[in-house]
């Protein structure tokens, strides 16, 4: 199947006499006939759910729908893209170790990272792509545990070299993790270029309606986590369940077994069954969404560049982007989001941004909507200068994210703006 059909088909599968339509199964426990049938649920010998914590018949739909549209062993969906972001990481590290994660990603993730998990003693040590692969790999130790990063990073728009980076990432042994949150698999499957795991924020595009916040994560299976003796977690005994080892029970789905069975377990980041229904509706749109996401901001992005108010514009599929020869071998399209700088700085942007009458100014990102923010004064609020510069966060950028309104109204809106700004 192409992955336009898959993102209709795929994941619910009825049976004959079955809804049509992916039920919500609003139930937080399963009805079994004998203590044995559930003794090996519990045991992982047999296949079921057992309680809406660790799986629910509906997420677990949406689960297997994302899974085929990364070309994964198996998905995890998670309350939010930061629980996501966090599990992932967990899942193959803790107190003492540290990973590695290029520094242009979403601000949320750097508190995450650099403060929160700091402080529960795993270490994030921050490379630029500019390094060199020596420079890189000198953040590198025996404790190092992940290489992290963003297919294209919100907001600076930067694209991910991913084969350099999972080439890296594999010959210092450890996996590559990249958050294709701003690409989907529409655009850019991370696992066919050598990531190991994906993760989302599904709040974004995945849904695309701004109508639920959640997260992924995907595991490609390709990681051996048996290897080099680096993930005892996974290839020696769990003796909070019982002793499985899970590279032997589970082989290619070890990694997102344990996600589930051990940390979804204790942490309790579950998405509920409506979210999952209405993360799976949002999917099923998914590939004609971003077909026109890709084409409407093209044609904004291009109207920007020669506007004489403009001062720079970054959009990766862009001619002359510093970002366009990247996004050409991993992207099919540059996906619906445009950073952009105003020439008379921070003010002008403001009265920019004010103007707006069809684009609207909110805390989100890849919304059917157009929307516009600006990051400097609200997501990456909380960092610091050195931060800002470090995710590509000049104070003039504006964000906007192109919706799926007819092209005109969409460039209309934004040249009246500007006459103001
Ligand atoms: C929004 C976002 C997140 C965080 O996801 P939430 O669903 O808001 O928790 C993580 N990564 C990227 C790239 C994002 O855009």
């Amino acid at each position: 199947m192409h992955i336009e059909t898959k993102c209709l088909q795929e994941g619910y599968k009825p049976k004959s006499g079955d809804p049509r339509v992916l039920p919500i199964y609003q139930s937080t426990t399963y009805k079994y006939d004998s203590s044995d049938a559930i003794g090996d649920l519990f045991d992982l010998k047999a296949d079921g759910h057992m309680y809406s914590r660790i799986s629910n018949p509906t997420v677990a739909a949406v689960e297997a729908k994302i899974a085929a549209l990364e070309g994964g062993v198996g998905a995890l969906c998670t309350s939010s893209g930061q629980s996501a972001n966090f599990m992932a990481i967990v899942n193959i590290a803790q107190a003492g170790d540290n990973f590695v994660s290029l520094s242009s990603i979403y601000g949320g993730t750097v508190n995450l990272f650099a403060v929160t998990m700091k402080k529960m003693g795993i270490e994030v040590r921050f490379a630029t792509p500019e390094m060199t692969d020596e420079e890189v790999e000198a953040l590198f130790d025996d404790r190092t545990r992940a290489l992290f990063g963003e297919t294209i990073a919100n907001p600076a728009l930067k694209v991910l070299d991913i084969t350099r980076f999972a080439d890296l990432a594999h010959r210092m042994g450890v996996p590559l993790i990249v958050d294709n949150t701003f690409a989907t698999p529409i655009l850019c499957r991370p696992f066919e270029f050598g990531a190991d795991i994906v993760v989302h924020s599904t709040t974004k595009y995945l849904d695309g309606h701004a109508a639920v916040v959640g997260g992924v994560i995907v595991d490609s299976g390709n990681f051996d986590w048996a290897k080099g003796g680096k993930y005892p977690e996974l290839s020696t005994p769990d003796e909070s369940y019982h002793g499985v080892v899970y590279t032997e029970q589970f082989g290619k789905a070890a990694y997102i077994t344990k996600a589930r069975v051990q940390m979804m377990r204790d942490l309790g980041a579950t998405p509920a069954a409506l979210s999952a229904y209405i993360l799976n509706l949002g999917t099923e749109t998914l590939a004609l969404r971003m077909e026109r996401h890709c084409a409407n901001a093209l044609a904004v992005a291009k109207m920007l560049k020669n506007h004489p108010k403009v001062s720079f514009v970054n959009y990766p599929f862009l001619e002359g982007d510093s970002e366009y020869e990247t996004a050409q071998k991993y992207l099919t399209g540059g996906s619906g989001v445009i950073a952009f700088g105003l020439r008379d700085g921070r003010a002008a942007a403001t009265r920019f941004m004010d103007s707006l009458r069809l684009a609207a100014i909110v805390v989100h990102v890849a919304d059917a909507r157009t929307s516009v923010l600006h990051p400097a004064s609200t997501t990456h609020r909380q960092l610091t200068d050195k931060q800002l510069a470090d995710a590509g966060v000049l104070p003039e950028l504006v964000r906007l994210s192109i919706g799926i309104e007819n092209v005109e109204d969409i460039i209309a809106d934004i040249e009246q703006a500007l006459d103001k700004a």
